[in-house]
């Protein structure tokens, strides 16, 4: 085996890291400059930076290892499918037996009748397959001119062309010409942050009732499809008031637009069901998933297909003119299967429900009684906290956003717990293995770095809201 890391410093591996690695959704001067945090092992829920320190993973690497590390069951699945079989296609009508097995175990877990699969590498990759599926499901029906795909400001779907071009991130379509035509974006149900004067009722209702407008303003004719995250995640764990998905639900049927439920980060287990959309009653037509099917320990996506649109699309779709050459990767098969197989042997997710949700529900509360938090939030196993200088008015900072959670982040960091930053709201989404006396440490942390950090911004003159 090539040996690396033992043998170099810290240092010298930053500088290395500086001198030739393009990091994603990095800025790469400020790497450069401050040296990228290295992280050489992990077991559980905890990582070990190459220093030794050690931090609590909060984020489950990114949403994705909810297993926790250093599953020895996952291992082995892939170095017996390695000997096996490590690679063969799933093109031009061939397969083998762990995409099979996976295709079929999906099928029964998923809601509803989303009885098929169509594989993919990644949770992106899953979306470019969702937007070219819909636009061929019409076309098969003779409606090819319904192609429009709405989606949400803010929302997160991957960063390929079409993926990132159904997000809804601004910063991320100032770069290469984004969106791509044909897709548009409507607001957010982020209540916290854009709910005004409203309940948070009422306002699920508007934000969903903007779905119908904007069906009007493009034409039932036109509209191919909604896509949504039940709970944004990337966005900063956005959970709709209740009011919300029932609404878009009415709103697809009656207007006969196909709902794409993307479930990258919700699903298998993270909201404390199988899916999201369960939590939520949704009836989806198609699901994207990854992350969490694999528990991140190998890439693999899979587009989740009801059988009325799977049905068109083999009596009608001829060849889909589509595949990547990792589609059904056997060992990301493998280990996917393997990873379902502990999740039902160990009944986590029925533990999740009678124990550990509650338990972390009720410890994330009492962030809210920080001064420097105005709202606290959760659902299943997802959850933020808003920063605030001004708790009682809920205002944001004066300065500019983001700045406050950044300087959170990194305090989280320094003592000993990963808990991301989107913009100034903070949060979480641990492995699901997480176990109470883990939890307390989490809650422990966090309040620590909230006091650091609220220290922090009065020192450096930030604590000053804008109303
Ligand atoms: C992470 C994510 C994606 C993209 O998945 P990748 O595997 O990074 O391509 C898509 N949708 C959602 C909701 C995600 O959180």
């Amino acid at each position: 085996m090539p040996d690396y890391p033992d043998q170099l410093t810290t240092q010298e591996l930053q500088t290395l890291d500086g001198a030739h690695h393009i990091h994603p959704f990095t800025d790469s001067a400020g790497i450069k400059a401050h040296g990228a945090r290295i992280i050489s092992r992990a077991e559980g829920v905890y990582l070990w930076d190459s220093d030794g320190n050690k931090l609590l993973d909060g984020m489950a690497g990114l949403w994705c290892v909810n297993l926790g590390y250093g599953r020895k069951e996952l291992v082995d699945a892939a170095a017996q499918q390695m000997l096996q079989l490590p690679y063969y296609n799933t093109f031009f009508q061939t397969t083998h037996p762990p995409a099979i097995m996976l295709a079929k175990r999906l099928g029964e877990l998923a809601p509803g009748d989303l009885n098929r699969v169509f594989f993919s590498g990644s949770g992106s990759e899953a979306n470019d397959t969702n937007l070219r599926m819909v636009r061929h499901y019409w076309s098969c029906l003779g409606k090819p001119e319904k192609h429009v795909v709405i989606s949400r400001k803010n929302a997160y779907h991957g960063s390929t062309v079409a993926a990132a071009s159904l997000g809804g991130m601004a910063f991320m379509h100032a770069q290469g010409g984004l969106p791509i035509p044909g897709i548009t974006h409507i607001e957010q149900p982020y209540w916290y942050g854009e709910g005004g004067d409203l309940s948070a009722a009422e306002f699920g209702l508007a934000r969903a009732r903007l779905l119908e407008d904007e069906i009007d303003r493009i034409g039932d004719d036109k509209v191919a499809a909604f896509i949504a995250e039940p709970v944004q995640g990337a966005g900063g764990v956005v959970i709709p008031p209740a009011t919300y998905w029932p609404e878009i639900q009415r709103i697809c049927d009656e207007h006969e637009i196909l709902l794409i439920v993307d479930e990258v980060i919700t699903g298998y287990g993270r909201t404390a069901n199988w899916f999201a959309s369960q939590t939520f009653n949704i009836c989806p037509d198609i699901m994207t998933t990854a992350k969490g099917l694999s528990s991140g320990y190998l890439p693999i996506g899979a587009s989740l297909v009801c059988d009325k649109v799977a049905d068109v699309l083999e009596e009608k779709g001829g060849e889909f003119a589509h595949g990547y050459t990792y589609s059904g990767h056997p060992v990301a098969c493998a280990v996917a299967l393997e990873s379902l197989h502990i999740l039902e042997k160990e009944k986590i997710i029925e533990n999740l429900q009678k124990d550990i949700a509650p338990y972390l529900a009720e410890k994330w509360q009492t962030l809210a009684d920080h001064p420097l938090i105005g709202e606290a939030r959760i659902c299943g196993m997802m959850a933020a906290i808003e920063l605030t200088p001004d708790k009682v008015a809920r205002a944001p900072f004066a300065g500019e956003r983001g700045q406050a959670g950044l300087i959170c982040r990194d305090i989280c960091f320094a003592n000993g717990l990963v808990m991301r930053s989107v913009g100034d709201t903070m949060v979480i989404s641990p492995p699901l293995v997480i176990t109470k006396p883990q939890i307390d440490e989490l809650i422990e942390l966090a309040f620590k770095s909230l006091d650091m950090t609220e220290q922090k911004l009065a020192q450096d003159g930030l604590l000053k809201s804008t109303v």
